[in-house]
């Protein structure tokens, strides 16, 4: 079995290690949260107050132009589309994951008349079924039929257990089956090699393992095959023909910034942008090869103290190992309390996640230790922690 000293000297041999001094993190607590809001890279203060002071203090509206803001959207989804295994022209960042999902299942069903079947997993995060409820009929993936379906929207990994589908084995039998493929990678983008490239559509977000910052832009991919024909429900005027024109009715622009739906956050599209400079840097192979090795070594360390969640295989997981636990919410809120930061999801979920680019083994070592001792001494067990906060 391996210890502490074992888990420092894998640290030593890991070749994403100085990644970690790239983060702005508190020293005496555990980050296993990074699969819902990624840390701060050091970089995104100075990157922000550049855009305010330097861009927007400097060039008032003449940023639009002189600071690159107007073309944000498709400048930085050209930077996300090697994350998704995507090329240029094919990514727009701008808006939520829920509106690009909206935008996505939209396109897919006037590309599809006469199939009004939605197929998504009753499992999916859910915003992606509220946001597509009444534009079909939603099935579940459980009943493995197709044939009838305008559109498959699946997330890579599951928010919940972690459980990974095989993309190209499950994007092939969709589309033989006439339907288009939408998956949503907001937990799989940053955490494993992303191969979206042939899907018809995908959408992300960037808050999650790739650091963007609370707010940050989302994405929305879409296959160069439908471009010149898949239509924006949302017609603003960004994704206009010419914007500029202030024409009175809306005309698609061509390519993928017909996608666009309106201004671009510029401020928060000033944080992401420090993220996608390191990100630049980054091997994901060496990510998911680390990501692997956390996540299976934290099954190991926690053993059967609890029922695990996530898939014990781990190709057929993201990032995250997740556990069942009857008193979950009062058990997490002791972790927090003794410095491990996981998170809880209802009704009986502990979800940790490993962001490879931050997290150390030692962490995970010290991370597997602290469940014990809440466990083991029932520690969650004080009133305080079965207090309910807004945000679980
Ligand atoms: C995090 C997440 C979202 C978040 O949606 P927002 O519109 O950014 O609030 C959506 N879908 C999935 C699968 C997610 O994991």
């Amino acid at each position: 079995m391996v210890d502490r000293l074992a888990c420092l000297a894998m640290d030593q041999e890991d070749p994403l290690r100085a990644f970690r001094e790239e983060f702005a993190l508190p020293e005496d607590e555990i980050y296993l949260v990074g699969n819902s809001l990624g840390a701060p890279p050091r970089t995104a203060a100075e990157r922000v107050r550049q855009a305010v002071e330097d861009e927007w203090g400097r060039h008032l509206v003449g940023g639009w132009n002189e600071a690159g803001w107007y073309a944000q959207p498709l400048t930085t989804g050209d930077r996300l589309a090697p994350l998704i295994g995507a090329g240029p022209g094919e990514v727009v960042a701008g808006n939520t994951t829920s509106i690009a999902v909206y935008q996505a299942v939209n396109a897919a069903m006037r590309l599809r008349p006469g199939r009004d079947v939605i197929v998504v997993d009753r499992g999916n995060f859910p915003t992606d079924n509220y946001m597509i409820e009444g534009l079909g009929e939603l099935r579940d993936i459980g009943e493995g039929r197709f044939d009838d379906a305008a559109c498959v929207l699946l997330s890579e990994v599951d928010y919940r257990t972690g459980a990974r589908y095989d993309v190209p084995e499950v994007t092939a039998r969709v589309q033989e089956a006439g339907a288009l493929m939408i998956w949503d990678v907001c937990h799989s983008v940053g955490a494993l090699r992303v191969d979206v490239s042939a899907a018809d559509f995908a959408v992300g977000c960037t808050y999650k393992y790739l650091n963007g910052g609370p707010g940050a832009p989302a994405f929305l991919r879409v296959h160069p095959r439908h471009q010149a024909t898949a239509e924006n429900v949302l017609s603003g005027w960004y994704g206009h023909a010419e914007p500029f024109a202030f024409e009175p009715g809306f005309r698609r622009a061509d390519g993928i910034r017909r996608f666009t739906v309106s201004t671009p956050h510029v401020l928060s599209f000033a944080a992401l942008e420090a993220a996608l400079d390191m990100w630049e840097r980054v091997d994901l192979d060496q990510v998911r090869a680390k990501s692997m090795a956390l996540t299976s070594l934290f099954i190991d360390l926690v053993g059967d103290r609890l029922e695990l969640a996530s898939p014990r295989d781990p190709e057929r997981r993201g990032s995250q190992v997740s556990f069942y636990h009857h008193d979950g919410y009062p058990v997490m809120r002791a972790l927090i309390d003794h410095g491990v930061h996981g998170d809880f999801r209802a009704p009986d979920i502990l979800r940790f996640g490993f962001a490879p680019l931050y997290t150390r083994y030692v962490d995970v070592w010290n991370a597997a230790q602290t469940v014990a001792e809440v466990l083991e001494k029932e520690l969650w067990r004080e009133d305080r922690y079965a207090v309910r906060l807004a945000v679980t």
